[in-house]
C-alpha cells in the first residue's frame, strides 16, 4: 500500500476512534494510554524529523545559493532568477497571510482543550509576549555566532542560521569555478543533504503510526470539532494556490513575459499533472525541461538554468502552504501573533521555500521550524499530517508552474533570448 494511502487510513482510523472515545477522556485507562503511549509515539516521530533539520537547512541553502551563483556566464540570469523567485514567493506568502486572517480556519477548535493538551499554555503565552519590535527582529536576523544559532536553531534561531547559510553560499560561489577546495566543499554539503533526506525518507515510513497516535490523541481531546477546521484549512490552502497560479503567475506572464497566460498554462498541462501525481519538483524536472524547450520555445541555456535551480530553490506553493499552516496552527492554539511575529513567519516561509527539497513531504521539517519559532508546540503538526499528501500534490504543481513562469520571464527579458516561435499575444 502506498504511503499516502496508509497516512490517510491512519488519519481516518485515529480520528474515528478519538471521536468515539472523546466522552471517556477522563477514564484512568485512557489517560494512561494517552500519556504513556500516544504522546511518546508522536514525540519520537517528531524528534526524528527535527534531528536532521539543522544539517539539512544549512546544506540545502548553501548548495542552492551556489547553484544560483554558478551561472555567471549567463550574466544576470542568476540575479533575475533569484529576484523573481523572491518576488513570487513574497506574493504567495502575502496571499497566505491575507487568506488566513480573512477565513480564520483555526478558530473553530476548542482552544482551552488544545492548550490543555499542549500542556504548555504558559510557555506559549510567554513566547507570544516575548515578541520584540519589528526593528529589533530585523537586527537580530544577523547572527553574532552562527554556531550558537545552529545550536539554538530549534529554539527560535533558525532564521539566523538560514541568513548565515545564504551569506556563506554567496561567498562560496564567489570562488573560481574550477577551485578544487570549493568542489570538495560542495560535494560534502551535497552528501550531507542527501543523507539527511534519506533519514527523512526512512522516518516517513513510521509516519502512519505517528499520525494514528497524534490524531487519536488530538481527537480524544478536541472531539469532532477539529475536522470542521481542518476542512476550512485545506480549502484555505487550495484557494491560495489557485490565486497564486492564476492571478500572480497569470499577471507575471502577461506583464513581464508578454505571453498569453491561458496558452502558457495549456502548454504546461502535462507538467502540472506529473507534478501533482509525483508530489516532487525534482522528479518533474526532466519533463519541465522538455516542455520548456519544445512547447514553450524557451532558449535552452536559460530554461535549463532557471528550471534546475528552481526545482530546489523556487517553491512558491510550498511557501504559501507554510504561511497558511503556521498561521492556522497559531489560531488553533489561540496565539495572537504580533505584526513582528507575522512578518517573521512570512520571511521564514519565503526562506523555507528556498531551502525545501523538491521531494514529497520535503517541507514538513520546515513547517515545524517556522511553527516553533513563534511558540507553536510541535504536536500541532499532528493536525495537518493526515491531509498533507493531498496538499503536497497541489503545492508541488504550483511550485513547478512557478519555475516555468520564471524561466519564461527571465528568457523574455534576457538579451540572449532567441526563442524560435514564442507564444506572444498580440
Ligand atoms: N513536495 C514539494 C515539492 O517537491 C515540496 C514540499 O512542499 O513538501 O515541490
Amino acid at each position: 500500500m502506498k504511503l499516502h494511502t496508509r497516512l490517510l487510513l491512519a488519519l481516518v482510523a485515529g480520528a474515528a476512534l478519538g471521536v468515539a472515545l472523546h466522552g471517556q477522556v477522563e477514564q484512568p485507562w485512557l489517560a494512561w494510554t494517552t500519556l504513556n503511549l500516544l504522546q511518546p509515539i508522536g514525540q519520537i516521530f517528531l524528534r526524528l524529523i527535527f534531528m536532521v533539520v539543522v544539517p539539512m537547512v544549512f546544506s540545502a541553502l548553501v548548495i542552492g545559493v551556489c547553484e544560483l551563483g554558478r551561472g555567471r556566464d549567463l550574466k544576470g540570469v542568476a540575479g533575475r532568477t533569484l529576484l523573481y523567485t523572491l518576488l513570487m514567493s513574497a506574493a504567495s506568502v502575502v496571499i497566505a497571510v491575507v487568506l488566513v486572517n480573512a477565513i480564520r480556519p483555526g478558530e473553530r477548535i476548542d482552544r482551552a482543550a488544545v492548550r490543555a493538551q499542549a500542556g504548555s499554555a504558559k510557555a506559549i503565552e510567554a513566547s507570544a509576549e516575548a515578541a520584540t519590535s519589528v526593528t529589533q527582529t530585523i537586527v537580530e536576523l544577523i547572527p553574532r555566532n552562527p554556531l550558537d544559532a545552529a545550536v539554538r536553531a530549534l529554539d527560535g534561531q533558525m532564521l539566523q542560521l538560514m541568513i548565515f547559510a545564504l551569506i556563506f553560499g554567496v561567498a562560496v560561489s564567489a570562488a573560481s569555478p574550477g577551485d578544487k577546495r570549493r568542489t570538495v566543499l560542495i560535494g560534502l554539503l551535497e552528501e550531507i543533504f542527501d543523507a539527511s533526506m534519506r533519514i527523512v525518507h526512512f522516518v516517513m515510513k513510521l509516519a502512519p503510526f505517528a499520525v494514528f497516535a497524534i490524531i487519536l490523541n488530538t481527537t480524544l481531546t478536541f472531539g469532532a470539532g477539529v475536522f470542521a477546521a481542518l476542512l476550512l484549512y485545506v480549502l484555505t490552502v487550495v484557494i491560495g494556490l489557485l490565486l497564486q497560479q492564476f492571478l500572480v503567475y497569470g499577471a507575471v506572464l502577461r506583464v513581464f513575459a508578454k505571453r498569453s497566460p491561458l496558452e502558457f498554462f495549456r502548454n504546461c498541462r502535462e507538467v502540472y499533472l506529473y507534478a501533482f501525481s509525483t508530489a516532487s519538483s525534482n522528479a518533474t524536472l526532466p519533463l519541465s525541461l522538455e516542455v520548456a524547450e519544445t512547447k514553450l520555445c524557451l532558449p535552452p541555456q536559460i530554461s535549463r538554468f532557471a528550471l534546475t535551480v528552481g526545482s530546489t530553490a523556487n517553491q512558491n506553493g510550498t511557501a504559501l502552504f507554510e504561511g497558511v499552516t503556521v498561521l492556522f496552527l497559531a489560531q488553533v492554539y489561540g496565539l495572537d501573533l504580533t505584526t513582528g511575529q507575522q512578518v517573521r513567519v512570512m520571511l521564514m516561509s519565503i526562506l523555507a521555500g528556498v531551502g525545501t527539497a523538491g521531494v514529497p513531504g520535503g517541507s514538513l521539517p520546515m513547517v515545524l521550524i517556522v511553527a516553533q519559532s513563534v511558540g507553536i508546540p510541535a504536536e500541532g503538526m499532528g493536525l495537518i499530517l493526515g491531509v498533507d499528501r493531498f496538499l503536497d500534490m497541489c503545492r508541488t504543481a504550483v511550485n513547478v508552474s512557478g519555475d516555468l513562469v520564471i524561466a519564461a520571464v527571465v528568457s523574455a527579458r534576457s538579451p540572449a533570448h532567441h526563442a524560435a516561435t514564442p507564444v506572444v499575444e498580440a
